[in-house]
């Protein structure tokens, strides 16, 4: 199967090809030329299939140039005891038509392990199969969660070097500490005196620096990022689609063939249009919820087809999902409209930061999608009314979900069973939650929030004080490029 940008079908790759490059070279987002189908008698023989095997065969179908044994041993590495939960994205009935997703069983707690721990596989074996000879260094600007995320995925793997910028005294205390001790032989992080956006902007002008890309080729090493835009990132997304589902079936949710909705905290976009593939390829979705904090861009535009991004910036409790520009949107565009049309609106997105989709696109839009947002006062509220309830603790990314999905129904009756994307464990923001929970704010929050919801601090973020920092450093903005030059001549 071929690739090709949503900006020109002409540009055709291989999968392989489509990894290795992240970003095609017109600026455009790979997409997949045609989208694979899974029938009815395709979908009862995952039922059996562990979320492994559901992994392989679900991803195979878009990577023609992978065998099955390669996929299976990327999977099986990615997916391992590096998981805390055996069932991978296990899913928790909380009543009779409502579902968590729970996408947080991975080494640093949030949703993005899902992906970051497989796309460093798929990209050094992409790399092999394009020929290329040069060791890849991953360079990331976070404001907290896809650094951490990015170091555990690459930790180690064989060709690889990965260096994180965060915003010094832009992150919190544990994603501070979670970063500066993060393990591994090919890792760096280092803090930049300023904020995301200056980070943000070294990082690009290292990736735009012909002359220091040239220096390091003659050393060996090319830069790459590991953001949402990759197609590797993107597909392995697909998969927990698909699992719920099917565990939903096997815990007797649903029937077979009947049909579930899915809502989805969103940010870039990347994780709910994950699932729209996977309807596209026959899972029996309804629709797709889709829920935003106070930075509510995409409701607007599911709502009226106007994406403005100009507009006031909102730091929220839920701060992974502070965006103005959602980049895969690009892609549901494309298979809605078409490469002209995309690449139209990214233009007048460019150059004017707003576009809007005639009323026919507007109209596919809402048979499939509907959207909703919720402010912080009110995503706390439904962390303390959920686990009232419930006795269910979320984060904040997933009480929004959660906020959404219960104002949807108010004003619409739908009772259609659906499960709400769970993105991030509780205690990666467990400060809020105790707040959530009128707890006084505490000292420990971890343990504090432990003892009140009755589970263990998980792994990964227990102890994190008594780790050694290995990672110190505090750079100007001016030195960032320096700073990696020396990290890539050790
Ligand atoms: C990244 C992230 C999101 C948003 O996901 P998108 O794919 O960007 O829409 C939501 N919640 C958490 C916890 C995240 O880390």
């Amino acid at each position: 199967m071929k690739y090709f940008s949503t900006r020109n079908e002409k540009l055709r790759v291989s999968a392989a090809e489509a990894i290795a490059t992240g970003l095609a070279p017109d600026g455009g987002l790979f997409v997949p030329e045609s989208i694979p189908t899974v029938s009815g008698e395709e979908l009862r023989a995952l039922l059996s299939m562990d979320y492994r095997a559901r992994a392989v065969n679900i991803m195979s179908r878009f990577l023609d140039e992978f065998t099955a044994e390669e996929l299976r041993g990327i999977v099986d590495a990615a997916y391992g005891d590096n998981f805390d939960d055996p069932a991978v994205a296990p899913l928790r009935k909380l009543d009779d038509s409502t579902a968590y997703l729970e996408l947080w069983h991975g080494p640093t707690c949030a949703f993005k392990d899902m992906a970051l721990q497989i796309l460093p596989l798929l990209l050094t074996a992409s790399l092999r199969k394009t020929g290329e000879d040069r060791g890849v260094c991953i360079l990331v600007a976070t404001s907290g969660d896809t650094g951490k995320a990015a170091l555990e995925g690459f930790r180690d793997v064989d060709g690889t070097r990965i260096f994180v910028f965060y915003p010094d005294g832009g992150v919190s205390r544990i994603q501070r500490l979670q970063m500066v001790t993060q393990a591994g032989q090919n890792v760096g992080v280092c803090a930049v005196r300023g904020n995301f956006d200056d980070a943000q902007t070294g990082v690009k002008r290292i990736f735009g620096d012909a002359d220091f890309a040239k220096t390091l080729s003659e050393r060996g090493w090319f830069l790459s990022s590991a953001n949402s835009i990759n197609w590797g990132r993107l597909l392995p997304q697909i998969v927990y689609y698909f699992s719920a589902y099917l565990d939903h079936v096997k815990q007797g949710g649903i029937e077979l063939g009947d049909r579930l909705n899915f809502c989805v905290p969103t940010g870039n976009f990347g994780n709910i249009l994950a699932g729209y593939y996977a309807k596209r390829m026959g899972l029996p979705v309804g629709r797709f919820l889709c829920a935003s904090n106070a930075n509510n861009v995409l409701t607007e535009f599911l709502e009226t087809g106007v994406y403005n991004k100009n507009r006031p910036f909102h730091t929220t409790a839920s701060p992974s999902m502070d965006i103005l520009v959602s980049s895969n949107l690009e892609r549901l565009l494309y298979l809605l409209t078409g490469e002209e049309k995309t690449r139209d609106y990214m233009a007048k997105l460019n150059a004017e930061g707003r576009y809007a989709v005639g009323a026919d696109t507007l109209e596919k839009l809402k048979e499939t999608f509907s959207a909703g947002f919720c402010d912080d006062p009110a995503t706390l509220d439904t962390i303390g009314k959920v686990f009232q309830e419930h006795g269910y603790l979320m984060d904040t990314h997933t009480a929004v979900a959660a906020k959404v999905l219960a104002d949807y129904r108010a004003k619409t009756g739908d009772r259609t069973n659906t499960v709400v994307v769970s993105t991030a464990s509780p205690f990666k923001f467990a400060a809020d939650v105790l707040r959530a929970l009128d707890q006084p704010a505490a000292d420990e929050p971890l343990s504090a929030l432990a003892a009140v919801g009755g589970m263990p601090v998980p792994k990964p973020l227990s102890g994190l004080d008594e780790r050694t920092v290995r990672f110190p450093e505090v750079a100007e903005k001016a030195d960032m490029r320096a700073v990696v030059d020396g990290f890539l001549a050790k």
